[in-house]
């Protein structure tokens, strides 16, 4: 028996885990970004924008070909008709958050529709008029909170409340947030939740939080932006009331593609709820009879609360990304995650003292990423980190994000970014 503190595994390991797991495939159907040296970059990057799927270009050579041989008819007689375009894959996109297809609708981007689903579903009234969230939020999600706080005439001060981790803890837990709702439910009017933390990397139970804010006559949103393609979600069966989603991270769709949308069927079929109409929300049997169509009948489901009609080539790639989640399946994506994660923490492990994890230990309660603390100096962490080819993000002073995606990152790549590391720790 040897003692001592773990060792880092050795390359050929790694690359047997890589061997080993038939999910390993799906990378070659990415294009891997290439450093100076010509050899491919190590991305952790997916939580930021995801990589490019190879089926890309073409699909959108296609629509730019249909775009100039058939110019407005391309509406219906193009390959795939812009008309109905997201008919292609609402299927798919349901499939990837857990909702019904008519739960579910690609539009705009993820901020415009947070304030599109808080006009519907943050309506204050008498002295329920708060928003319970999470600390750290993502700063456009409290701009977006406070200035729907305000627009309705309320103080953020007051009706904006952030639950932070406990003094010394890194991230929140869960008792407190079912508790918070529990205690103060009766003045709380929107509990708006991410679905996996931008910066620790803690996933919420969404069910249970769902669960706690009905029971107080809470509405329940969530914001999906580090969920989506990243957990196996079930927002119908959760009874989340509406969730809105970016489809650049996980969703590997480009920079600012289109985000998603979802609210849940028993609000999509309430034509009386309050909403910022356009004629793509409109019921399609009328929404052509043009200024014959005087009064705005909602499209029952998500697409009602569309505005414009939708910017095609900014769509098109998300049905190729939502191509490749369907064909590996969402459930064996995130079971790939787990190893991958697992792993990288096991490595990290390796460390001892030099690296604090500040990500839940609990698999369920994370997804890909890890948010890992070092106390190396930051400079010569970022530095050698570039000259190994590994891409990461740096939140100052002291955090790393570190997201292995299952859909193209290697177990190899996990060990390579651990052992720089472990080189600069040496060092200092
Ligand atoms: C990435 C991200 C955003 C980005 O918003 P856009 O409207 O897509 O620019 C917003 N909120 C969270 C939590 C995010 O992670």
């Amino acid at each position: 028996m040897t003692n001592g503190p773990p060792r880092l595994p050795d390359l050929e390991s790694a690359r047997a885990l890589d061997r080993e797991d038939p999910l390993s495939r799906f990378r070659d159907r990415f294009a891997i970004p290439k450093g100076p040296d010509g050899g491919e970059l190590r991305y952790f990057c997916g939580n930021s924008l995801g990589l490019m799927p190879l089926a890309v270009p073409d699909a959108l050579a296609e629509e730019c070909r249909d775009w100039g041989a058939l110019g407005v008819n391309g509406h219906f007689d193009a390959k795939h008709p812009w008309y109905s375009y997201h008919d292609r894959f609402r299927d798919r996109g349901a499939r990837l958050v857990g909702a019904l297809p008519s739960e579910i609708v690609y539009m705009n981007s993820l901020t415009v529709n947070l304030h599109l689903l808080m006009v519907s579903f943050y309506r204050p009234e008498g002295s329920r008029r708060k928003i319970l969230g999470e600390a750290p939020a993502f700063p456009s999600d409290t701009y977006a909170m406070e200035s729907q706080v305000r627009f309705h005439g309320g103080d953020p001060a007051t009706d904006l409340v952030q639950l932070a981790p406990r003094e010394g803890e890194t991230y929140l837990r869960d008792a407190d947030i079912l508790e918070t709702i529990e205690r103060d439910g009766a003045e709380i009017a929107l509990v708006l939740f991410s679905g996996v933390n931008f910066y620790t990397g803690q996933a919420f139970d969404l069910k249970a939080i769902a669960a706690a804010a009905h029971a107080k006559g809470c509405i329940f949103g969530v914001d999906l932006a580090h969920a989506a393609g990243n957990l196996a979600l079930t927002l119908h069966d959760d009874d989340v009331d509406f969730a809105a989603w970016c489809s650049y991270k996980y969703g590997n769709s480009g920079p600012g593609a289109i985000a998603g949308a979802f609210v849940h069927e028993r609000h999509g079929k309430d034509p009386s709820l309050p909403r910022f109409a356009g004629w793509w929300g409109n019921d399609p049997e009328t929404r052509f009879r043009m200024h014959l169509n005087e009064t705005f009948i909602p499209h029952v489901g998500a697409e009602g609360w569309q505005l414009s009609n939708p910017p095609i080539f900014s769509m098109t790639p998300i049905d190729a990304s939502l191509a490749l989640f369907d064909e590996a399946t969402m459930p064996a994506l995130r079971e790939r995650s787990k190893r991958l994660t697992g792993y990288l923490e096991t490595c990290l492990a390796t460390l001892g003292e030099s690296v604090e994890i500040i990500t839940p230990t609990n698999p369920d309660r994370r997804g890909a990423q890890l948010s890992v603390r070092f106390k190396s100096d930051p400079s010569a962490v970022r530095d050698a980190l570039e000259s190994a080819g590994c891409v990461c993000d740096f939140r100052p002073p002291d955090v790393i994000r570190v997201a292995p995606t299952p859909l193209y990152n290697t177990f190899e790549d996990v060990l390579s970014f651990v052992r720089v590391l472990a080189e600069v720790g040496a060092k200092s």
